[in-house]
């Protein structure tokens, strides 16, 4: 059983209005069990501790301290590891398989300890030339400070919870800010246990982390909209990061924001096809459900009926099922919300021309959890919804392209640009389309960017800032320039 309540000002509790609601298993639609319900005035209260914490006690400053409760976090989350991935599959209805990597593991090892160690060597303060700004003969000695920006909200959604969250709250807590945490109701029980384990097993200080669960997506609401809070940090979808910038603008916060994407994988004629396209079936991965996947397929028109076997031949290969089985590459969506969506995308491909290579509908022989085929789309134009939209499911469209000017040309052609893949016999004309594509990621024959040090985000409508990396510290100061008279 998972935990059922919230942290606020160091308390676990239950909230203020004594409600409940049910943690589903995607897999199964059975009810995992109860999470409190919080309300407005429970998120008020968290923003208020997170506001006294950050006022009134020393955490902004003490790097030394941040830096042991971080790395008493990552000791004690590695302490539930087994359980906590039992849980996330459980929750999200990920393949286990994928808790060994992006869901658990991998964040696990460095999204709370990099920051931690950056503490050390970032640049907290920078000496400019002493000046005689106005010429008047009275030279200043002058200083650039990074400070921490304050109290942060923090929303995230349910793809991929745990990495979510600890790529914020790592950075967050290690450039000295407090937080109040609004995890997506879909998925509770990880940000609850992480809760549980801050409140029992760290030195953080009450205020510094408050979690606060609702089903109402508005209780959300009230961090963009507060003055207490200083900055909302989110990722979700696109038309949710337009409300918050829209709420966050009445108080002029600065919106650090992840969206969706929409990015290519990008097989030049030069590619090996037949080693390629086949790992294109990828997007199935978590069915789906990542902002990073790269749902459009382009190829080369010479050689298109030869890529599109090549991708079916893939498709054919995904394993699909029982989250809790190792051997598979996905499992169901995370809702019937999601998985009528999913469906939804896939009848307005056929209706928009498009043709139906395999899968397009629920597995028969799954009949219960919110599973949908493993979906392939050929004869795509770019123009067509299934090409514009992030589907975010099991749903891959191949698009062709005439040269490396046109598939640069249709690869721009969205108003997302997030990531993307590019595949070629030579890495240095990879190297060169990289440069001309508009998106904040890129791996680039078969490489991988991943990482805690390695900034991730959008271009365009894919979202504004970076997290992780430098730039991902950086998004969480303010900075101070102070001068004096020079001796
Ligand atoms: P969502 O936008 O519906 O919800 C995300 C979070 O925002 C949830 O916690 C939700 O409760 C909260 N929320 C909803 N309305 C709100 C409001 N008005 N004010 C404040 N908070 C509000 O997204 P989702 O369906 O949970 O997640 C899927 C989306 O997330 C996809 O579009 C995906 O691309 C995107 N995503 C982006 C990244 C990235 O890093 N770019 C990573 C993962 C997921």
């Amino acid at each position: 059983m998972g935990e059922r309540k919230m942290l606020i000002d160091g308390r676990l509790t239950d909230g203020s209005g004594g409600r409940t609601f049910d943690n589903i298993n995607p897999a199964t639609e059975q009810v995992l069990g109860p999470v409190a319900d919080g309300t407005a005035a429970d998120m008020h209260e968290a923003i208020a501790a997170a506001r006294r914490a950050f006022d009134t006690t020393d955490w902004s400053t003490n790097h030394e301290f941040r830096q042991t409760c971080l790395r008493q976090l990552q000791a004690a989350l590695e302490s539930e590891r087994e359980d906590l991935r039992a849980e996330l599959v459980a929750e999200v209805g990920c393949p286990v398989l994928s808790t060994y990597g992006p869901q658990l593991d991998a964040p696990l090892r460095e999204a709370l300890t990099w920051p931690a160690d950056m503490i050390d060597t970032f640049a907290w303060k920078r000496t400019l030339e002493p000046k005689d700004a106005f010429g008047m003969g009275v030279f200043t000695d002058r200083e650039v400070w990074k400070e921490p920006i304050g109290v942060v909200g923090v929303i995230v959604p349910w793809n991929f919870p745990m990495e979510i969250i600890l790529n914020k709250l790592g950075p967050v807590l290690a450039m000295g800010n407090t937080c109040v945490l609004k995890p997506a109701p879909d998925t509770p029980w990880n940000a609850t246990r992480l809760g549980r384990l801050i409140a029992e097993k760290t030195d953080i200080p009450p205020g510094v982390v408050n979690i606060v669960l609702a089903s109402d997506h508005l209780v959300g609401e009230v961090l963009t909209t507060s003055p207490l809070v200083d900055l909302v940090a989110f990722t979700g979808s696109t038309a949710t990061g337009r409300r918050i910038m829209a709420a966050a603008s009445k108080t002029l916060k600065p919106v650090f924001l992840e969206l969706g994407g929409k990015s290519v994988n990008l097989v030049l004629d030069d590619a090996d096809l037949a080693t390629t396209i086949p790992s294109a079936a990828g997007v199935c991965f978590h069915a789906g459900q990542g902002c990073a996947m790269a749902t459009r397929l382009l190829v080369p028109m010479s050689r298109y009926d030869e890529a599109v076997e090549l991708a079916l031949m893939g498709f054919k290969g995904v394993t699909y099922g029982d989250p809790t089985d190792m051997s598979n590459l996905m499992g169901p969506l995370v809702s019937k919300r999601q998985q009528q969506r999913v469906l939804g995308y896939i009848e307005q491909g056929k209706a928009e021309g498009a043709r139906l290579m395999c899968g397009g509908g629920v597995p028969s022989h799954l009949p219960v959890g919110y599973y949908v085929e493993p979906t392939l789309f050929a004869n795509v134009d770019n123009s067509m919804t299934i090409a514009r939209e992030e589907i975010f499911g099991p749903v891959l469209v191949i698009i062709g392209f005439t040269d490396d000017d046109d598939a640069v040309r249709i690869a721009n052609d969205s108003p997302y640009g997030l990531s993307g893949v590019i595949t070629s016999g030579d890495l240095e004309r990879a190297k060169g389309i990289a440069r001309r594509i508009r998106t904040g990621t890129l791996g680039l024959n078969g490489g991988n960017w991943y990482g805690a040090d390695a900034p991730f985000g959008g271009y365009k409508q894919s979202g504004i800032g970076r997290q992780c990396g430098l730039e991902g510290l950086e998004i969480f100061t303010e900075t101070k320039t102070v001068g004096w008279p020079s001796a």
